[in-house]
């Protein structure tokens, strides 16, 4: 640290991203991407992109975007902010509506970076403990008062929790903001994007990182009643007001054009998290219900730490939280068939020789 940094921030403990290796050696299954190539949609989009173009600042409205995920959720445009990666979204929301005297309450295993953006920005935090099987503790949030954040279906754990239960945390707490981080929803769950129209307190936040095979390109979506939308953008221009680039904008068009592609990616994700599943158990596995494109997995002898070291030296990479309560897990995410195999094959080794 240098001298120079500011004392409200000697104790902060930035986000740590997955690993992300170079060179591309490794069976890629910590950081929750898509196996599959974006729509060829974007392939045409990225070929026919003019260079020339760049010269130029983007549209600081994203007007263009807006009113294509308008469309595509079935709202007008004045309920939908774009931003670079729902990260960045998720930053404008804690820094704009979160307050100091009111304890923003989220699970207390759920997407790291909750926490930092609390501490980024000075706010208390209140961590729910999971119920004993990992799931969402429903009743802690509803009437609470608090700011909450949920992250639906949950990560790293996969569970969902359904629209009537996200309901009724929403309903019950008519003065205090409720986002719902669906990063994962196109995997299963149940989105509440349609709520935004009957409550005034509900922020969806969506990306196109995950089932949409664009992580690289960072676009983040919110969804919200249009005085919330108008308030995160206050945020927006008052930070960077070209968020989104002129590239980003333009692929994030063309792949949510794409629908039979995306639903294609996600049953096949679907599909290969299922038989996963299946042959984790067999192995002596706890996988945890995942509505999501990964699982969260147990072994019944091998510790997580150990699980993620031996797969690591056998070249596929998975997600290990060293948070005591989920120590023994590891995060797997759900690549294509071959892939799913691979690790399989690699697990069903490091069993043999551990054991
Ligand atoms: C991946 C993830 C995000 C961030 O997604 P980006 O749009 O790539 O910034 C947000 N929330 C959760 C729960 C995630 O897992």
């Amino acid at each position: 640290m240098s001298k120079f940094l500011s004392q409200k921030f000697e104790n902060l403990a930035p986000y740590v991203p997955g690993e992300q290796p170079q060179d591309m050696q490794y069976v890629k299954l910590n950081t929750n991407e898509c196996p599959f190539p974006p729509s060829s949609y974007v392939a045409d989009a990225v070929a026919s992109f003019e260079a020339n173009k760049l010269r130029l600042y983007p549209d600081p409205e994203n007007a263009a975007l807006c009113n294509s995920l308008a469309k595509y959720y079935g709202v007008e445009s004045e309920n939908v902010f774009v931003g670079n990666g729902s990260d960045e979204v998720l930053a404008f929301i804690f820094m704009g509506f979160f307050d100091k005297e009111k304890e923003v309450c989220y699970p207390d295993v759920s997407y790291g970076f909750y926490p930092v953006f609390c501490d980024l920005y000075g706010l208390k935090k209140n961590e729910i403990a999971l119920k004993d099987d990992f799931s969402i503790n429903v009743n802690a949030f509803i009437a609470s008062d608090k700011a909450i954040v949920i992250a639906n279906p949950n990560a790293p754990t996969g569970i969902a929790l359904s629209a009537f239960d996200i309901e009724k945390i929403v309903k019950s707490n008519p003065n205090s903001l409720v986002v719902v981080d669906e990063a994962y929803i196109d995997f299963g769950g149940e989105s509440v994007v349609k709520l935004v129209k009957t409550y005034r307190n509900l922020i969806v936040v969506q990306t196109l990182s995950k089932s949409r095979a664009l992580a690289g390109a960072r676009l983040g979506v919110a969804i919200a009643d249009a005085e919330l939308i108008k308030d995160i953008k206050a945020m927006k221009f008052s930070f960077n007001s070209y968020n989104v680039n002129r590239l980003t904008e333009s692929v994030a068009i063309a792949a949510v054009e794409d629908n039979d592609y995306f639903e294609n990616c996600r049953k096949e994700i679907i599909k290969n998290r299922e038989w996963t599943t299946g042959e984790l158990k067999s192995l002596g596995f706890e996988v945890l219900p995942s509505c999501a494109n990964f699982v969260f997995a147990k072994h019944n002898t091998v510790g997580g730490e150990t699980v993620y070291k031996e797969l690591k030296r056998r070249g596929i990479l998975v997600r290990h939280f060293s948070k005591a309560k989920i120590s023994d897990f590891v995060r797997i995410t759900i690549g294509s068939a071959e892939q799913m195999q691979k690790l399989i094959l690699e697990i069903k080794n490091l069993l043999s020789n551990v054991k």
